[in-house]
């Protein structure tokens, strides 16, 4: 285990829900488990349903004034937020990498994305439209804040996700409440104490708490609408919930992506970023490369450079990481288990040192398992990667549009008209050409089928936060 990577000497820190500008602590306190040393980490109070009710009273009070903040002034306070997170970038990653894994320099850049998500958003407007007009009346399309956000985020990337809600919510005069996942308070709980110094009280709130908090929220009447990142199981039953006060909703939810290798891809260029897309973050992002296809004839000389690839992935390598916590842990280890069962054929990797500490699986790669194996149909979100071969474009387009396939896609071929072709007949809401799959804060990021519905990001994803209100003016 590198200890070098993970030990930033982190400071004895206290954490607290935050609720209408001020800290709250709880009789009931749980502890996070560093997923590097399965050290049990610092207290976080585990917020009760009247802090809910408080929070969303709190909320409701200042989204009659937060809605009206003027432009410049709303451009004013998301800098000072984006400016929080950097003031206080080491103490924000140094709780980050014992709730994540990550190193300390990839919980750093954590910091800095999500303070670049807030500059991007704060000078954002969303301009009226006029959507008709004649002699007699004139109406206007005017994009109006919903009001209170509940935001639910997931463990891979919880800083990140988080402020793409957070961000979306206050520049377009929503306010929020984020429940970050139980397995990773930490960073989240901090940022909203520190930043309470420049935001209005109630605008911006944090609860921590598992699924019966983010019930509870999902069908409070107090809360306008759920912005959820997460599971396609947790997803399809917040749906099913918000129909009881139809609130409005944003799934981000599981894709499983699969990339393209063609014929006359060129190797050389295309290995470092398929392995990057498989193995960052030990494959813990919704759009890693999850399924791998090459054209048959490019397979061997791809799998001889891939193997030796993925070696770099070690435990060494500031980008990789562990499991994030035992249940993604022991559910990998799971689809591994099923794979030896079936006697795939496994060319790298797969042994997993029990006498260890920490949530360490290490890079593996399995070569042509069954397309129906539960390495190829399920998300697995770990490092473990099945390729296939392919000879056939309609074929593998085909196999490539699964039900849960999405959220993305990424597509190798010097030749951008074939790109293009392949691109539109494949069903996920990005797809990325000749680059591993990442999404970009200007681009709307949105899952297609079981990746769910709505989405983030771009100033397409600011439209998502709001209400249309259409001004009717009778001349
Ligand atoms: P999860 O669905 O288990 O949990 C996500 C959040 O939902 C957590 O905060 C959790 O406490 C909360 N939750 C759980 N049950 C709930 C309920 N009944 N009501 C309300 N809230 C509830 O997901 P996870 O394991 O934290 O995250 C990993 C998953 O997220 C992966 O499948 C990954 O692909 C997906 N993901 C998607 C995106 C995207 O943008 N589409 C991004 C990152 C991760």
């Amino acid at each position: 285990m590198p200890a070098t990577i993970a030990n930033g000497d982190a400071p004895e820190l206290a954490f607290h829900n935050i609720v209408d500008g001020k800290p709250r602590s709880s009789d009931v306190k749980e502890q996070v488990i560093d997923p590097r040393t399965e050290e049990v980490g610092w207290d976080v109070p585990v917020a009760s349903a009247q802090d809910l009710d408080d929070a969303v009273d709190a909320a409701r009070r200042a989204f009659k004034t937060w809605r009206f903040v003027s432009h410049d002034e709303r451009e004013k306070i998301l800098q000072s937020v984006a400016d929080c997170l950097r003031t206080n970038k080491d103490v924000l990653a140094q709780a980050h990498m014992k709730e994540t894994g990550k190193s300390f320099i990839m919980a750093s850049a954590d910091v800095e994305v999500a303070a670049l998500h807030y500059e991007y958003y704060k000078g954002m407007t969303l301009e009226d439209d006029v959507q008709y007009e004649d002699a007699e009346v004139k109406i206007v399309g005017t994009y109006v804040p919903i009001g209170v956000t509940a935001a639910i985020s997931p463990w891979n990337f919880p800083l990140i996700l988080s402020s793409v809600k957070v961000a979306s919510a206050l520049a377009t005069g929503n306010c929020v409440i984020i429940k970050p996942s139980p397995f990773t308070p930490y960073a989240i709980l901090k940022f909203c104490e520190l930043v309470q110094s420049v935001l209005p009280p109630g605008v911006f709130q944090a609860l921590h708490g598992g699924a019966d908090l983010g019930e509870r929220m999902t069908l409070h009447r107090g809360i306008d609408q759920i912005s959820f990142t997460g599971t396609v199981a947790v997803g399809q039953h917040i749906l099913q919930n918000c129909t009881k006060t139809m609130k409005k909703v944003i799934l981000e939810m599981a894709g499983n992506d699969a990339a393209i290798i063609c014929e006359d891809a060129d190797l050389g260029k295309v290995i470092p970023s398929v392995a990057h897309g498989c193995f960052f973050h030990a494959g813990q992002v919704c759009v890693a490369s999850k399924r791998i296809y090459v054209h048959e004839s490019l397979y061997d000389k791809f799998m001889e450079l891939f193997i030796e690839e993925a070696k770099k992935w070690s435990p060494n390598n500031i980008l990789f990481a562990p499991l994030s916590n035992r249940p993604n842990f022991e559910r990998a280890k799971s689809i591994l288990e099923d794979s030896k069962k079936n006697n795939h054929d496994i060319v790298l990797g797969g042994e997993v040192k029990n006498d260890e500490k920490g949530f360490w699986l290490p890079p593996t790669i399995i070569a042509k398992p069954p397309e129906e194996s539960r390495i190829v149909q399920e998300e697995q979100f770990a490092p473990i990667t099945p390729v296939m071969i392919w000879s056939d474009e309609d074929d593998v387009i085909a196999r490539a549009n699964l039900e849960n396939s999405g959220l993305g896609a990424s597509l190798y071929t010097p030749d951008l008209d074939k790109a293009r072709r392949i691109a539109q007949r494949l069903e996920s809401g990005s797809v990325w050409i000749n680059r591993f799959e990442r999404p970009h804060f200007g681009a709307y990021f949105a899952g297609w089928k079981l990746s769910g519905f709505g989405g983030e990001l771009g100033k397409r994803g600011l439209y998502d936060y709001c209400q249309v209100q259409c001004l009717h003016f009778h001349k």
